[in-house]
């Protein structure tokens, strides 16, 4: 009996020992920078978001995150370098809607988007405004809307390349007013937007994180909003639904990941940092004025933002299917 008691004290403290030597491997980590890749240009809405979190997230994990911009392909780049990385909680990935719509929009990509990642959680839903250069012509969407189909042949949409988010609300835009005009992709819709303001684009629909800025100096034209409410910043600009195109509504999630293989330990802590940094009271504002808000902490979890990109991939791979628009 003493025996089997010493027995179970031994087993105890080897479990207990093993649980230790687990929580002080999550407890060690970080030990040196993170570098946080975000698959558009600097200066854009998903750059905004990032440097947002990693900021705060910085803070409490005592290691700097530095986000590195690798644009391209629709944002297929920065995934694909992230998904290559070495699964050691050093290099993640912020990343947007486009991670479930590029699995549909490219036949082919170098990565097997639901088998490559491991999950930190989400970020972020940013709603998307349908912009144009200050001196576009249509006053409002409806307008708008017929000045598009009657010169489909000489206006542009800049995007930020096949799989992005302005590629997404580009494409639910032209199938909803049945017209095909003219796109320009850039690296990201920073870049992009730059173009806008100088003129060299007609227009774009971008998250309310790039755009409310510009919304508000009065820099660019605003038709409308893909939320289904009103944006509380701008309480005068119709929904899309509102303007008649519901087919366009669509709220831009961003979520955090880490090469396929990251320890559990690893995407723990980092959800736990996730979930401090969108708790951060500047965090909220700053998102406010930015025409968003942070996740609620239960869906900044590794489980809820695999269960987001799998109904998601789900989700778009039969409006894309039935529009027939591919990349590659
Ligand atoms: N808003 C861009 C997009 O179209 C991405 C970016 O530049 O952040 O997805």
């Amino acid at each position: 009996m003493v025996i089997r008691h010493l027995l179970g004290a031994v087993s105890a403290a080897a479990v207990l020992s093993c649980a230790l030597t687990g929580a002080g491997f999550a407890q060690g980590y970080p030990e040196r920078q993170i570098t946080m890749v975000v698959p558009f240009a600097a200066g854009g809405p998903t750059d905004t978001v990032a440097r947002l979190v990693a900021e705060k997230m910085s803070g409490d994990l005592g290691q700097q995150i530095i986000v590195e911009n690798v644009g391209g392909a629709g944002g297929t780049l920065g995934a694909g370098r992230v998904a290559e990385a070495d699964a050691d909680g050093y290099t993640i990935l912020l990343h947007h809607i486009g991670m479930a719509t590029a699995a549909t929009l490219y036949r082919s990509l170098p990565y097997d988007t639901t088998n490559a990642f491991e999950y930190v959680g989400l970020v972020t839903e940013v709603p998307m405004v349908m912009v144009a250069r200050k001196d576009f012509e249509p006053v409002d969407f409806p307008g708008f809307i017929a000045y598009v189909k009657e010169n489909a042949d000489t206006v542009t949409m800049a995007n930020a390349g096949i799989g992005a988010a302005s590629h997404l609300c580009g494409m639910l835009f032209q199938s909803a007013i049945e017209t095909q005009f003219v796109t320009v992709p850039y690296k990201g819709t920073g870049p992009a937007m730059t173009d806008l303001l100088g003129g060299q684009v007609d227009f774009m629909c971008d998250q309310t994180t790039n755009t409310s800025q510009q919304i508000a100096g009065g820099t660019v034209k605003a038709y409308a909003a893909t939320s289904p409410e009103r944006l509380a910043i701008f309480p005068d600009l119709p929904t899309v639904a509102e303007a008649g195109v519901p087919q366009m509504e669509v709220g831009i999630w961003h979520g955090i990941y880490a090469p396929k293989g990251t320890s559990e330990e690893v995407t723990t802590r980092l959800s736990a940092s996730l979930q401090k940094a969108l708790a951060d009271e500047g965090v909220v504002k700053a998102m406010a004025d930015l025409g968003t808000a942070p996740s609620p902490a239960a869906d900044a979890t590794p489980a809820a933002l695999k269960a987001k990109l799998e109904s998601e991939i789900a989700r778009w791979k039969t409006v894309i299917e039935a529009a027939g628009v591919y990349a590659d």
